[in-house]
């Protein structure tokens, strides 16, 4: 139905821009200018699909949920300190090159970091 699938196209689209902050799900239905039984029907989707979780909230007296994205878009900040910013190798690197970021020790090291750091700041080790 391709209502359905434009309407559920256009929730995540705003769910994933609004980030950390979420947005309500009357809020987001109001935007789509959908109705709230076809809301709840795509949010429901959307959490079956990994796509987003739901948290119930007390909103002026009423419960209903905010929706927040399970996946962010990449931000400049994430590869700022990425070997390849700076390499002289950048024009010749490539999955099926010479050179390549399979076997690179450089990229290897940075994405080993970058793990360690997720891991310790999550509280796992
Ligand atoms: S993967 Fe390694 S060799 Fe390739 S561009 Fe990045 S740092 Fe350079």
């Amino acid at each position: 139905m391709p209502r359905r699938n434009e309407l559920e196209h256009k929730a995540l689209h705003v769910i994933v821009n609004n980030g950390n902050d979420g947005v309500l799900q009357s809020e987001l239905w109001r935007k789509l200018d959908a109705t709230s039984r076809e809301g709840s029907r795509i949010a429901l989707k959307l959490e079956t699909k990994d796509l987003i979780r739901r948290e119930k909230e007390l909103y002026e007296g009423r419960w209903t949920y905010r929706l927040f994205p399970k996946r962010k878009p990449a931000s400049l900040n994430s590869i700022i300190n990425s070997p390849c910013l700076m390499c002289s190798n950048d024009a010749r690197c490539g999955a099926w090159s010479t050179i390549s970021p399979n076997e690179c020790q450089k990229m290897t090291q940075w994405l080993l970091d970058l793990a360690k750091g997720e891991t310790e700041s999550s509280g796992e080790i």
